[in-house]
């Protein structure tokens, strides 16, 4: 990028680790100043951060629980004061715990809610206000909706909630040539998935896609570069399932 031209600036959500640190790296590689957000691995977020910087890029790590919307106006406002006004906002930070819906305790309900559902929401209307015109959104929601598996019912449903907002505020945003989008994805061997799984359980969900393999972090940071990049400029409104076939 040449030395004229700020850098397009771009936000990703629970980028400390996971897919999200991924995405981080993906997208500063294509030239996006990028704010790495947290929650609580403050390390894991610097170590990102850092990678960026020794490849040539701009990042900085910003500490934000998605859930608070508060936190979000200030990820908004640091990320504007150190790199610029957003062009990319990837809204990845997202938790998974299984249990069967009658087994579901309030505690859990409310978290999954308040960072998948609530955390998107907060970070939708303030880029509303914040973004610039001709900026894309990148949502998260997950193949496991289309899978129906026992013990994800309230995970299913905080997805679903991120796949209405998809498509309604696509449409709400009529005007501003800003483009809202969703990646679904499969299973993809990061903590999220791996954690309390047996190694037969990983096996099992990793045969289940004809291309017989879990996803990895970069196969999802390809789809969501090409999501926040030129190429899908006709693309808007929709949920792209990165599954390997699965469902
Ligand atoms: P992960 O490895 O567990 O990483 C989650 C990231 O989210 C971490 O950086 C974490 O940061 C951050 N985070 C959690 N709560 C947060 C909060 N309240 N505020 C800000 N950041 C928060 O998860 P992943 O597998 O990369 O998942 C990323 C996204 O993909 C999620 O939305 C998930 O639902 C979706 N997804 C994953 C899979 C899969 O199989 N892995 C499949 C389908 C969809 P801290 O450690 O700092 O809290």
């Amino acid at each position: 990028m040449n030395r004229q031209t700020p850098s397009p600036v771009a936000i990703v959500t629970g980028a400390s680790r996971g897919i999200g640190a991924e995405i981080a790296r993906r997208l500063a590689a294509d030239g996006y100043a990028v704010a790495v957000n947290y929650a609580s691995s403050a390390s894991e977020a610097d170590l990102v951060v850092a990678q960026i910087v020794a490849d040539g890029g701009r990042a900085v790590a910003v500490k934000a629980d998605v859930a608070s919307a508060g936190d979000v106006r200030r990820l908004f406002e640091e990320t504007e004061a150190s790199l610029g006004r957003v062009d990319v906002l990837v809204n990845n930070a997202g938790i998974l715990k299984t249990a069967p819906l009658a087994e579901h305790d309030d505690e859990l309900f409310e978290r999954t809610f308040a960072i998948n559902t609530r955390g998107t929401f907060n970070t939708l209307r303030e880029a509303a206000a914040r973004m610039n015109d001709g900026s894309r959104i990148v949502n998260f929601s997950s193949t496991a909706l289309a899978l129906k598996l026992p013990g994800y019912a309230i995970y299913n449903a905080s997805k679903a909630a991120v796949e209405a907002f998809t498509a309604v505020f696509a449409k709400e945003l009529r005007g501003r040539n800003i483009r809202v989008n969703a990646v679904a994805p499969g299973p993809v061997a990061t903590e999220l998935f791996l954690d309390g799984k047996s190694e037969e359980q990983i096996r099992q969900f990793a045969r289940m896609p004809p291309l017989e393999r879990l996803g990895e972090p970069h196969d999802i940071a390809a789809v969501v570069a090409f999501l926040a990049g030129t190429q899908s400029g006709w693309i808007n409104g929709q949920v792209l399932r990165a599954n390997g076939g699965l469902a």
